[in-house]
């Protein structure tokens, strides 16, 4: 086993069923597997087992607050109810993707950043054998407390408001513009599995997901630098801590959609793992895959290093549900079974 070199690989049995309706719709328990460096805690899974007539649905998160994962099974007492016609869920006003097992349907969606907490709906809706079935599951989200960092940073020329203005590097944003459209309007099959990694052999995060951090902007006139307003934003990914050419691996299994060195990222990788959800590894030194190519989690993907809008080696990674990021090391908390 090529990580254990760093790596605590752990194995457990599914708890996800908690509570099952009849013992026929309880699948066999399967097995998770966890890829991550030893100092890093693994978050465990936090579930909300819900019974109601004809379905038992479980939904497990690091945590039911805002910047989370959440993974979400529905298990059917009668599976000859739920699978002969189509079936629904949303979460809020948000379509929620299921995939079709023998054991019943998963699904997987976010609990947004920047949405308010509070009670929030998840809905399931289908077409019985004798009536139409709808179920409401309502549950609280919880406030993160997400860092803010006062002191401003500054990323070199990109810090120059008119750097990116010159025609050639115009026409190469627009172009990576398009590039990372056509990537993410890829509609992949599911192809998470219970195999879920850390992206990277040492747990050292130097910028928390959705920070606010504050950029410092200058224009040169005549030579010299003048300052400009200040720019805050979300960090919308982690930064962990590496050196050139440190392993970066995937965070699940998926395809690669991207792997190409493009404007602010740098050396991009995009893992679409279907189900509309996406990673991305930033500022890569290299990128071992191309695109097409399937992989699994924790297969190494390329390396740490600092390409793009980038002051110094690290890896950004990013995890997009449906188009909302949230927190990429979240996953790490979902008892995913096939
Ligand atoms: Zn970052």
């Amino acid at each position: 086993m090529k990580y254990l070199t760093f790596a605590a690989i752990l194995l457990i049995t599914s708890t996800s069923i908690l509570h099952g309706a009849n013992s026929d719709s309880i699948p066999s328990s399967g097995t998770i597997r966890r890829i991550f460096p030893t100092e890093y805690a693994l978050p465990a899974s936090n579930p909300i087992v819900w019974k109601d007539s004809g379905i038992v649905v479980h939904l497990h998160a690091r945590a039911f607050s805002q910047g989370n994962i959440v993974y979400l099974e529905i298990v059917p007492d009668d599976k000859s109810e739920i699978y002969t016609t189509s079936i629904n869920c949303r979460y809020e006003q948000n379509d929620v993707l299921l995939t079709r097992f023998t054991w019943g349907y998963r699904g997987f969606f976010a609990l947004p950043p920047d949405a308010p907490p509070g009670e929030k709906t998840l809905t399931i809706e289908y077409q019985g054998l004798e009536q139409p079935s709808r179920h409401v599951l309502t549950f609280n989200v919880v406030k993160t407390d997400f860092p803010v960092y006062r002191r401003s940073m500054n990323v070199g020329k990109f810090s120059d408001i008119n750097h990116a203005r010159a025609p050639e590097i115009q026409t190469f944003i627009e172009y990576c513009s398009n590039r990372k459209k056509e990537a993410f309007s890829h509609q992949g099959e599911d192809l998470l599995s219970s195999v879920l990694a850390h992206p990277r052999d040492r747990h050292y995060v130097t910028s928390p997901f959705w920070s606010t951090r504050i950029y410092e902007r200058y224009k040169i006139k005549n030579g010299k630098k003048i300052a400009q307003p200040s720019e805050s934003k979300y960090h919308r990914g982690i930064d962990f801590r590496g050196s050139r050419g440190d392993p970066v691996y995937a965070l699940a299994d998926g395809r690669i959609v991207l792997a190409e060195k493009l404007y602010y990222e740098g050396n991009f990788t995009v893992v679409d793992h279907g189900n509309r959800i996406f990673s991305h590894y930033m500022h890569q030194d290299t990128i071992l895959v191309s695109e097409g190519q399937i992989v699994k989690g924790g297969d190494k993907i390329g390396t740490v290093g600092s390409t793009g809008v980038s002051t110094g080696p690290h890896l950004h990674v990013s995890l997009v549900v449906n188009g909302i990021q949230v927190d990429p090391l979240s996953i790490l908390a979902l008892p995913v079974r096939n």
